[in-house]
């Protein structure tokens, strides 16, 4: 049976951080940097409040063309997983900030079946019940883990890098470490 994996967008294909970064500098004459986020809050880490946090992260989807993909050749990486079931782009974005994203995603040409977006980025994509979860949130793995089915990879970023290990979930650096992963999860699945 082919599997249902869900593929994240925010730091797993595009590096939304990176302008994120930017505006928080010029704004507030801050000295932040992608490595600057080394916990998930990142707006603790930014000292603002959590809501300007994602009203950031929504502006920088505004200019989505200032957002660059976290990888070289991510259509080709992410064209690899549809040879073991179907991939979804599954995403706690903003509605709003929605179509910028699939502009985006075709301006990539990132290969995918279904545009999924999530009320929030933890609970409500658990909540879909997929095979693999590849993702940079480390609660999601954990809720993950907790489950009798499924698996995640996750996506290493300085904000997920400290998490303790879990059962089914396999960490990558990088893309290309992937298919191995998906190969192995999906053949060891009933
Ligand atoms: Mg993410």
């Amino acid at each position: 049976m082919p599997a249902r994996i869900a593929v994240d967008l925010d730091g797993v294909l595009a590096d939304t951080i990176v302008p994120v970064c930017r505006m928080l500098n010029e704004r507030r004459a801050a000295k932040l940097s992608v490595e600057s986020f080394v916990q998930w809050n990142a707006w603790e880490i930014a000292g603002i409040t959590k809501d300007e946090f994602f009203r950031t992260l929504d502006e920088a989807w505004f200019s989505w063309k200032d957002i660059p993909p976290i990888e070289e050749n991510l259509n080709v990486k992410v064209g690899r997983l549809g040879e073991y079931g179907t991939v979804d782009i599954v995403t706690g974005r903003s509605p709003a900030t929605v179509p910028h994203a699939k502009s985006w995603l075709q301006e990539y040409a990132i290969p995918f079946d279904s545009f999924v977006r999530t009320s929030d980025s933890t609970k409500g994509k658990a909540r879909l019940n997929y095979d693999l979860y590849v993702d940079d949130n480390a609660e999601l793995m954990a809720l993950v883990a907790s489950r009798l089915h499924g698996s995640g990879i996750l996506y290493l970023q300085p904000w997920n890098r400290n998490t303790t290990p879990m059962p089914r979930v396999y960490r990558v650096e990088r893309w290309d470490e992937i298919p191995a992963v998906v190969e192995r999860v999906t053949t060891a699945r009933i």
